[in-house]
């Protein structure tokens, strides 16, 4: 029993220094001996059973969906308050409790989802969600992803270690990923909190890590800690190498806690993350231990929350929009109201489900927020007020446009409008994007003028831009010689664009800016990405299976491929500059993963060495790959599907060797 335990901990910890941290602490024939050894184990003793054995879970397996886990310790909520008398109420029954003088710990409450972290001889090994405070998703693979939990504690810290804590999207984060979802016409995150807890559950590590999430932490849990106040612990958490917010403080009396209240009210908005309040503690980990909990909530410690702006006022309509990528966004449009200073007079609903969420109906009297956030929002409708009569709001199904009926995809909550080639704002919006500054660049068109340009049928797709002549343009609305001939000299000039920012400008689903920068740096021309499979996409760094998808189905769609054709009839251009070096075609015909670490050469050295060579990287072993060039450290699953297939792995030498062959 022992045995078995020993070898599935630390057959644990080397999958997940492998598959998380990228450190592989064994070679691969050592972890396969000692699994081996596991499974002989278990099936002498099969009263040793455990689902969650390392000998039933593939590493790769490790990375798909979430498993649930249960706490060490049940992560609690804390009582909440919205009033300073309440505070004050907790204060003196807590010193009736007590009996004597005691300090409070007052720390700024982060607006974020929690998260426990737990560590061990030093080493990040878990991070699991609050899930229902008994049992949540295990997230590590996603927490060791977050810019500042350190995979490594330093100093003294304790065998065995959890911490607790917020995760947050800076606002700054927030503010960009909400721009850039903008860009793409796709749903806004309502709030950073929303932001971090979705962003902690996506399946594309790479996604989460770009998306900047940052940890606060808020509380230490262990046997062995060595200190006797939660200030102190929280100084030596920080010593340890975790986030902790220098922007609490040590109170003596309940005066310091509400001077403390008073002044973050209006400091937080100076911050560069979201807080909703204050979280108030009991120092003293002997009275934290004396008070106790309740059945719900620990009696040493609240929360007082911030008042957010709000306003009631009356919906007058839900109207629907439609765009660039066919996305159906309901709007409510509202009986003008001021909040925090400015006059209120629509607000997003987002998506269906949050229309039902909110039980809208007609006419309801809602409430308005503001709190920091960019889009007003309908947090609450008082139902108190609503008329007996009052209809249920319904989403519709078809374009409030074209009438087409709106689809939605399984996995999202958005309904789109399919008709991408016949929907007015659809098509309007592509060509908006195309012309805009990021993109084409091309200065005189705005879209008053593409409206224009479309409902008059002089241009009605973005290729026809390029069609344009000066007699077209000076029937247009307000163009004089002038403009007209200002436009046709942008057109011209647009064809110096460099081929990275036409791949932008042409608007396929979820490439953005920075997207199609990696993707062009990659795939050399259009064509070698219209070849591109999901495998070989997904090896660029940001791109995840959802973005190579688009970029799929965007090149399956016949309209596209006669734009394409179209705009490099007119010049555009449609590969990098620099060409590929070619040195041989020694490799030619072949398919060439490489994996693992080389003394010789990089790897990427080498993929580009198979390129110059005529050869093809491949991403993934299949039947269809020539060689594994192996270095030290290969995945034990690629070795293993290596050998079934019976690719022939080849080390460096052999590698030079080949080349040598094939030249002589
Ligand atoms: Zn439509």
């Amino acid at each position: 029993m022992k045995e078995i335990d020993d070898l599935r901990r630390e057959l644990r910890e080397y999958n997940h220094s492998y598959y998380v941290l990228n450190q592989p602490q064994i070679s691969d024939k050592e972890f396969d001996m000692k699994m081996k050894k596991l499974e002989q184990l278990e099936a002498e003793h099969p009263e040793c059973y455990d689902a969650d054995s390392p000998t039933l879970k593939v590493g790769s397996d490790l990375q798909k969906g979430f498993v649930q886990v249960e706490h060490r310790y049940p992560m609690l909520s804390l009582g909440n308050t919205y009033s300073e008398g309440e505070v004050r109420d907790w204060y003196i029954k807590t010193k009736k409790l007590v009996g004597k003088d005691f300090d409070v710990v007052c720390e700024l409450k982060f607006d974020g989802t929690s998260i426990s972290v737990i560590y061990e001889n030093g080493r990040l090994v878990r991070g699991v969600t609050r899930g229902d405070g008994k049992v949540g998703d295990d997230v590590t693979r996603n927490v060791a992803y977050i810019q500042n939990v350190p995979k490594f504690l330093t100093g003294d810290y304790p065998v065995k270690v959890e911490f607790r804590g917020e995760v947050l999207m800076p606002w700054s984060s927030f503010d960009r990923l909400n721009r850039e979802r903008e860009e793409q016409q796709e749903q806004l995150f309502a709030n950073p909190r929303n932001a971090a807890s979705g962003t902690l559950k996506l399946l594309d590590s790479k996604e989460v890590w770009r998306r900047g999430l940052q940890t606060y932490i808020y509380y230490t849990l262990g046997e062995e800690l060595p200190l006797k106040t939660h200030y102190e612990q929280l100084q030596k958490t920080r010593e340890w190498g975790m986030n902790v917010s220098s922007d609490m403080k040590l109170c003596h009396s309940l005066e310091e806690i509400m001077e403390y209240i008073k002044h973050w009210d209006e400091a937080r908005k100076e911050l560069p993350v979201a807080t909703d309040g204050i979280v108030l503690k009991v120092n003293d980990f002997t009275l934290q231990e004396k008070l106790g909990y309740t059945a719900k909530n620990p009696r040493w410690a609240i929360a007082y929350k911030f008042q957010p702006e709000q306003a009631l006022t009356r919906l007058e309509a839900v109207t629907y929009q439609v765009g660039r990528t066919g996305v159906v966004t309901p709007v409510a449009n509202l009986e003008a109201v001021l909040l925090s200073g400015t006059m209120v007079r629509r607000a997003t609903l987002h998506n269906e489900d949050f229309v039902r969420a909110l039980d809208l109906h007609e006419s309801d009297m809602v409430y308005v927020e503001k709190g920091g956030e960019i889009i007003p929002k309908i947090t609450a409708v008082d139902k108190s007020q609503r008329d007996k009569t009052a209809k249920r709001i319904e989403f519709i199904d078809k374009c409030p446009v074209c009438n087409t009926k709106l689809v939605r995809n399984d996995e999202e909550s958005a309904w789109y409008c399919p008709n991408e080639t016949g929907c007015a704002p659809q098509i309007r919006g592509r060509m908006e994007h195309f012309v805009s500054r990021k993109a084409m660049n091309i200065d005189g068109i705005g879209s008053e003028i593409i409206t224009n340009m479309y409902e008059t049928g002089i241009a009605t797709s973005i290729e026809a831009l390029y069609s344009l002549t000066y007699n077209d343009l000076r029937m247009l609305d307000g163009f004089a010689d002038k403009s007209a001939r200002n436009v046709l000299a942008e057109l011209a000039k647009s064809r110096e664009v460099p081929y990275e920012r036409v791949l932008f400008a042409i608007g396929i689903r979820n490439v953005g800016e920075v997207i199609a920068k990696k993707l062009a740096a990659r795939f050399r021309s259009i064509d070698e990405l219209r070849n591109a499979t999901v495998e070989e996409m997904t090896e660029v760094e940001d791109i995840g299976e959802k973005i190579a998808r688009n970029v799929i189905a965007f090149f399956a769609e016949p309209k596209n491929i006669s734009m394409i054709e179209t705009l490099r009839q007119y010049g555009l251009k449609m590969k990098s500059e620099e060409e590929k070096v070619v040195v041989s075609d020694r490799l030619s015909g072949m398919t060439i993963v490489v994996s693992g670490k080389f003394e010789m050469h990089s790897r990427e050295e080498y993929k580009a060495m198979i390129e110059s060579n005529g050869g093809k990287n491949g991403s993934s072993v299949s039947a269809k790959t020539t060689y594994i060039l192996a270095g030290s450290d290969m995945g034990p699953a690629k070795r293993e599907k290596a050998e079934k297939l019976g690719v022939k792995i080849i080390n460096e030498n052999e590698f030079a060797q080949l080349l040598k062959e094939k030249e002589d």
